[in-house]
């Protein structure tokens, strides 16, 4: 068969491109290796991840919250199988949506490994053993990434175990150890702290959150502590040794010294992700890539080979979902002659917990090291009237703004909801909207919203309710 593009990988970058080159009439293939659509973020990522928060979070609500709001429902009883079934079903959803997507715009599915064998040809491998060779105009590399794995431990995914492991645990672990206090880890951490684990997190540097706003990072930990998830900062974790039913930690300070053993019933390691090439035949067809691993490309993802592109957590950038998938849609445009571009400076970040976090823009420590001068308003939820009607005034709004335009440069926050919160900022932001633009905007009383808005107030340290 002959296409116009083959995309290799259906992962949220891979089937969005796939879908967006159809729509512009390129004859469009994907290759998947996996039994169903959707990448990482469908089956083991985003999506059974937000599934168990949100279960959990409702299991917490009734357990401990529902009394406060005059609501007697007895001890609510976890039934985890059927926690784990709820979470199947959102999951089986998304990937028969994708199926379906794909089949609407006609694009043709290959199940089985994809190899580039050369410029402009696909080897497909199916399970069976079996092979088919597509013929490509131009080939996308939209294999993701995989689970970044500690030097001389191994993830067994029942008591040593991966993201992956931790998403399917059929039993709630009486002592949960977490390896790496980043998104992944305090997601899946909080998960099983709210089903009723003691959970200890360790981590190598000084903070949570590394990369995010380090004030977010502060004041998200004191938050997570109280809510009962203990902490190991400045801690190396220097051996994993697994036996049936626990594993022994062995951690030692950062810096050096005594080393100490903490025995776990699950041991979860979260300290990032890899990119994934595997198989792929990259170095044969003289793909080039960077010292991370990753797949190089220019800034319209083309490799250094002639009709090679790749996209999403194969190649530089935050490795996230909706980064992968305004990728896939800004290459499919290129491809067809259009100019498909994906702002860097505005790609949101959000920690799915509660309360959440989310950000987008830079950080203060980053506009402190670019030497940028800027003001900052922060507004407080224990101020905002609908946080406070809810009893959710955990967190803040802080909006950084440039001291001498005012432009939004960046905006962190911590509070339920942050997810959907920072939505209107990155409108705001892609529009380079001024921080008195958020301000003069009417937000919807009484609503979380405001916050946003009287966080931009408070550049101008004119808000009204603080
Ligand atoms: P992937 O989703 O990894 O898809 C790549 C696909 O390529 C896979 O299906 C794989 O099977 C296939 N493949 C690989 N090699 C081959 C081959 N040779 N032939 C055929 N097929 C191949 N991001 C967010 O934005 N929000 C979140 O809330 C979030 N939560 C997460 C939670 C967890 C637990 C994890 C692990 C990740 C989470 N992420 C989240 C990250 C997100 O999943 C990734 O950024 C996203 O999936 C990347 O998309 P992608 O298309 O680049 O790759």
């Amino acid at each position: 068969m002959s296409y116009d593009l083959v995309v290799i990988g259906t992962g949220p970058g891979g089937y969005v491109c796939a879908i967006r080159a159809a729509q512009l009439g390129l004859k469009t293939a994907v290759v998947e290796k996996r039994a169903t659509h959707g990448g990482t973020c469908l089956n083991v990522g985003c999506i059974p991840s937000k599934a168990l928060l949100h279960a959990s979070e409702a299991f917490e609500e009734a357990t401990k919250h529902f009394p406060d709001l005059g609501i007697q429902v007895g001890t609510p009883k976890l039934d985890l199988a059927k926690m784990q079934a709820f979470k199947q079903s959102g999951v089986d959803g998304n990937t028969k949506g994708v199926e379906f997507l794909l089949k609407k715009n006609k694009v043709d599915a290959y199940h089985g490994i994809g190899r580039i064998a050369g410029a402009g040809r696909v080897e497909v491998i199916s399970e069976d053993g079996g092979n088919q060779m597509l013929e490509a105009r131009n080939i996308v590399i939209a294999t993701g990434s995989d689970v970044t794995r500690l030097p001389g431990v191994e993830i067994d995914e029942k008591v040593v175990v991966s993201s992956t492991g931790a998403l399917e645990l059929a039993k709630v672990p009486k002592k949960l150890v977490v390896i790496g206090a980043g998104v992944i880890g305090l997601e899946l951490g909080s998960v099983w702290r709210r089903l009723g684990a003691e959970v200890v997190v360790i981590e190598y540097l000084d903070r949570v959150l590394p990369g995010m706003d380090g004030e977010v990072g502060k004041q998200f930990q004191k938050i997570l502590a109280k809510q009962g998830i203990a902490f190991k900062l400045s801690s190396k974790v220097t051996g994993v040794e697994a036996a049936k039913g626990g594993a022994t930690v062995t951690v030692e300070p950062a810096a050096g010294g005594e080393p100490e053993k903490i025995k776990a019933d699950v041991v979860l390691v979260a300290i990032g992700r890899v990119p994934y090439t595997q198989g792929l035949g990259l170095e044969e067809a003289g793909v080039q890539m960077d010292d991370k691993g990753r797949v190089q490309t220019d800034s319209h993802y083309a490799t250094n080979v002639t009709g090679i592109y790749a996209i999403g957590d194969v190649i530089a950038g935050p490795m996230l979902a909706h980064k992968a998938e305004d990728e896939g849609v800004a290459l499919a445009e290129i491809l067809a002659g259009q100019s498909g571009h994906v702002n860097y400076g505005v790609i949101p970040n959000v920690v799915y917990t509660f309360p959440e976090v989310a950000s987008v823009g830079r950080t203060e420590e980053e506009l402190k090291k670019d030497g940028v001068a800027y003001n900052t308003g922060k507004f407080p939820f224990t101020a905002n009237g609908r946080a406070k009607a809810n009893g959710t005034t955990d967190g803040f709004v802080k909006i950084l703004a440039d001291a001498e335009t005012d432009k939004v440069l960046g905006v962190h926050i911590v509070g339920a909801d942050a997810g959907n919160l920072i939505a209107e900022v990155a409108v705001a932001m892609e529009f380079s909207a001024s921080a008195e633009d958020i301000a003069r905007t009417c937000h919807a009383h009484p609503t979380l919203t405001e916050a946003v808005k009287e966080a931009a107030l408070a550049v101008g340290k004119r808000a009204i309710h603080i």
